[in-house]
Parts: structure tokens; sequence; C-alpha cells
């Protein structure tokens, strides 16, 4: 195999043809495994079509945890109550013109307050399981030089015993996107070193407070998102980026996000070295992370392309994965990105590797992917940071699938199979949960709130992604869980409340913040309750139920289960 590495030339910007070359050769042994993968996945979704009509609980395997996931700035508001510390996004959403309509998290669902009735809520539904997150400066308001706020433990406290009193297992995050604003003004947040200390201490807080009932903990949410959107193209806070990925007032969109994950990674490993040697012998829990996990698919019937999607498999999630596995970066970024990419020490390597218990994915949706070394790119697809490739939304005027309020989510249920494939060949079939999976409605301007409750379109999805989930532990993919994003419509980041991807619809018109089941929430129920047990039954209702605006639950759950 060749190994080239590719390196500027004396203009920045340009690489030399041989570069890219070197860079496109290594990659040669991928090229047969994903002609397999597609031959075989075209098959498949033949099956998966003919599935989803059927798709029933008791295709998952004993014991499959079935949640729904939330994070902490999403849902919780009380953003300055009970000793909280302001985070990064209390400050970045109160910065005219970040968010749609200038909306921010303050009160967001006040599930701070309203936490039982949430916590009912999912007990009605019949999971199993919840994600959830941490607010960090909940807890640690000014980080590890500070005092732990009482009442963020008490909070945490409370949530995990009452879901545990449900029989609803507790998956928990310590990080989804919200920090303690204090780490992003004293030293820059993940571009410095030091917050993997800071979030060591935090870790080591919330084993000691909550481990003794906690056997799922997941360390960071979507580290691969979090560079992405924070560091190269500069939309979430602190929003630093540099052309041609956008315009912001500071940053580096060719570095930051390398030293970024590798401070967030190296974050990972300790976090969860202190959890192997220190507390799993006693509590007996798992440690993971979540991956930003979409799939690709080539634009064009060429080699070019299929080569591209390995690369973007690579650069997307091999990124993170590989070296909490295999304790080093992919060989496709280490082509296209010689010496820029950061470097783990000996020791560092010996903390990193092995340091997953299971992946978790967020997984929405595909993209297709076109080549950018033999083809002009823009808006950065040819650069070494993007591995010389773009992301497209359409080929031929025709979208990738059906269309959705967020701009790059479509509806592309071939991809959750394609997605677990390629997981189960590259790490070995290491256990997985589909820690978040969902669906929200394009917008429409003159939009009703019977229209946003009657959500066909979102039991088609589900019934289409678990389809195809099912689908891939019949082919013996190790996927242990799947959670639907998101328990009730929640703060969606720079959307603001716009776009809803809840079971539950949020009454924010009267501003009552009454949670209303939508017709998912139903199909929910009764897809969780039939089959459960030796084909029996159990009879559940969704609640709280407003009449005036669903006809029925006898009218619902009959549309829902004809769907
Ligand atoms: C994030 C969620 C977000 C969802 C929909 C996921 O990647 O973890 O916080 O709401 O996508 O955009």
């Amino acid at each position: 195999m060749i190994v080239g590495i590719i390196r500027k030339t004396s203009d920045s910007s340009v690489y030399t043809k041989t570069e890219v070359m070197r860079c496109q050769l290594c990659f040669f042994p991928f090229y047969l495994l994903f002609f397999f993968y597609s031959v075989d996945s075209s098959l498949a979704q033949i099956s998966i079509n003919e599935d989803e009509q059927q798709i029933q609980r008791s295709q998952f395997p004993e014991g499959f945890f079935f949640g729904t996931s939330t994070s902490s700035y999403q849902i919780e508001g009380a953003y300055l109550e009970d000793g909280k510390g302001l985070s990064n996004w209390d400050v970045f959403t109160h910065i005219p013109g970040k968010i749609r309509n200038n909306e921010n998290g303050d009160v967001a669902d006040d599930h701070y307050h309203r936490y039982m009735e949430d916590i009912e809520i999912m007990h009605s539904l019949g999971v199993n399981a919840y994600r959830f997150s941490i607010s960090w400066a909940r807890i640690l308001p000014k980080g590890r030089f500070g005092k732990v706020n009482p009442k963020g433990i008490e909070f945490y406290n409370k949530i995990i015993d009452n879901l545990l009193l449900k029989g609803i297992e507790p998956f928990v995050a310590l990080y989804h996107q919200d920090m303690p604003q204090i780490l992003e003004e004293s030293y820059g947040g993940w571009l410095n070193h030091l917050i993997q200390e800071d979030f060591l201490y935090l870790a080591t807080i919330c084993f000691n407070e909550f481990g003794d009932r906690v056997k799922h903990w997941i360390t960071l949410n979507e580290p691969n998102h979090v560079a992405e959107f924070t560091y190269l193209r500069g939309e979430l806070p602190p929003a630093r980026c540099s052309p041609p990925f956008g315009n912001c007032s500071a940053g580096n969109s060719d570095v930051e996000p390398l030293v970024a994950m590798h401070n967030m990674l190296m974050a990972h490993a300790k976090v969860a070295d202190m959890y192997h040697r220190h507390f799993k012998t006693t509590q007996g829990g798992l440690i993971g992370i979540i991956a930003f996990a979409f799939m690709y698919e080539p634009l064009r019937y060429e080699e070019v392309d299929r080569e591209a999607v390995n690369r973007a498999l690579a650069f997307n999630i091999a990124w993170m994965l590989d070296p909490l596995v295999y304790g080093k970066y992919p060989a496709e970024m280490h082509e296209c990105l010689g010496l820029e990419l950061p470097r783990f020490s000996n020791s560092d390597k010996e903390l990193i590797r092995g340091s997953l218990d299971f992946i978790g994915i967020n997984h929405y949706s595909t993209l297709y992917v076109k080549d950018c070394i033999y083809s002009a790119c823009s808006m950065g697809g040819d650069r070494p940071v993007r591995g010389f490739l773009s992301t497209i939304t359409e080929r031929d005027g025709v979208p990738i699938g059906k269309p959705t309020a967020m701009p790059r989510f479509f509806v592309v249920p071939r991809g959750m199979k394609k997605i677990i494939e390629y997981l189960k060949q590259r790490y070995d079939n290491m256990p997985i949960f589909v820690t978040e999976n969902g669906y929200s409605p394009k917008i429409q301007h003159d939009e009703h709130v019977e229209d946003l409750l009657q959500d066909v379109d979102r039991i088609k999805f589900h019934k289409a992604y678990l389809a195809a989930l099912a689908s891939a532990i019949r082919d013996g993919a190790n996927v242990r869980g799947y959670f639907i994003w998101s328990l009730m419509d929640n703060f969606e980041w720079a959307s603001g409340y716009s776009v809803r991807f809840g079971l539950y619809y949020i009454d924010r018109i009267t501003n009552s913040l009454q949670r209303i089941p939508k017709f998912s929430a139903t199909w929910f129920v009764s897809f969780l309750a039939i089959n459960h047990t030796q084909n029996s039954t159990t009879k559940r209702s969704v609640k709280p139920l407003k009449p005036n605006m669903i006809h029925s639950t006898v009218e619902a759950a009959k549309i829902a289960a004809n769907m």
C-alpha cells in the first residue's frame, strides 16, 4: 500500500494531483467491501419494504431496550434556578440573531418542574429505557474550581429514582452540547486540553452520586457533530470557523475541528479509564459514546464516488470510533491529513484503545457523496479536513428521500441497515444502541395543531426504520436498544421551537406547555404492548389527552394500528 501524506503546497489551498492520488490509492481494499455492501443492501431493501407493515416488538431480541431520548438544554428550562450556572447555550441563545425567532431554552419544556409528569408519560408509553443528559452547569456551575451544586445532584437523583420505580432504565449522557460558560471563557472549552480534567471531574462526581443506579453511561453525545458544527461550520457556540466554510469572527476550520475532537476523545478515554478502574467492579455498569451517524451513498455510478463514500464514513464516524477501539485515527484520515492530524502519545494510546463498552449512534438520514479529487467542488469539499468529498442531498433534481423540516435530513430507511452493517464489520460486532432516531415534518406556513398531532408520517418513518433495524439484527448485528428522538417537542438548537421531533406536542400557543400525545405516541404504545410477553397485550393509554384536539384514543389507535 502506498503511504502518502497530503500536504499543502506553497499556495495553502492547492494540492498536487500526485498527492491526492496517493490519498485515494490507499483506500483500495475498501472498494470491494463497499461493492458487497451495495449489492447486499439493495436485495435487503426489498424485504425491508415488505417488513415495514409487519414490524413488531417480538422481532427484537429478549431484553432489547425501547426508549425515548432528550437532552438537558433542550427540555429542562429553569436556566438560572437552584444554583445552576450559565451554560454556553444560555449565553449563545441570548445573542440576537443566533436562533430562529430569537428563541431560547430559558424555560424550554419546563422539565425541571414537570419531570414527574414526564416520567409518568414515559411509563404510559410502555418504554423500558430513557436516555437523557446531565446539565454540566447545573452540577458544577463554575467547573472544577467551584462547588458542587447540591440542588443539581438532588434533581438528577429524583429523576433516576422515579424512572427506576417505573421500571425504566436510565441511560445517562454526561455531555450533550451544553457546558459551563466559564470553561469556554477561561480557556476556550474543547480547544484546550485542560477541559479533559474538568470533564473527568464532572464524571467522577456523577459516578459517585448516581452510579449505584445508573448502569449505562454515555460520556459524550456526538463529538463528531460538535467538532463539525462548532469549529468547522461555526453554527453552534462559540461559533468558530474560517472561509470557505463560513464567516466567523475567529477560528480555523481546517485545524480546530481536529483539535476539539482530539480533546473530546482524550476526555472520554480518561473518564472510561476512571470508570473501568474504580467503579465498574462495584457498580457493574457500561460506558459508551454516541456518534452522529449518517449513512452515505455514491452520487454517481462511478468508482471515485464509491471511494468517496468510504472516506465520508471514515471522516465522520471512524474519526471518533477508530481511536476508541483501535487506539489510532483511521488510515483514510492519515493519508489525507498527514501531520495535521493530532497524535496520540504511547500513553494516550494505552488509555484510549479499548475504552468503549458499546457504541451509540444517532441515525436519521443518508446523503449522497461526490468525490472532490477528480471533480470540482465548492464550499470546502476539496479540503483535506473534509476528506476531499462533498455531501449532496439530491441526484438529478430528485431528493435522496422524502424531505423533512431539517434541510439535510431525508427519510431513507435503508440507511439504518447499512450504517449498522458498516459498524458491525468495522468494529467486530461490538454492542450498538441506536440512541436517537426521529422525524420532524416539513414546516408548513399555515400549520394547524391538528395536523401536527395526526402525525401519520412520523409513524411511517419509525416503522420503516425499525424494519430496517430488525433486518440488520436478523443478519447478526449486535444491536441492544432503540430510542426515539424525542419524547416531546423541544428546543431544536438553531431552529428553536419550530422544528418538532416529539411523540408529544407541547402547547406553546397558550403557554400552558401541556404535553399532548400525537398519533405516534398511540402507535408506540401499541407497538410496545403487542407481543411484549408471550403475545399478551398490556392495556395502556397515553396521557394526558385533550379531547378537543385529538378525536379519541380509540380512533387514533385504529388509525395507528392500520398504518
Ligand atoms: C442531536 C439532538 C437533536 C437531533 C435533531 C441530534 O443529532 O443529538 O440534540 O435535537 O439531532 O436535530
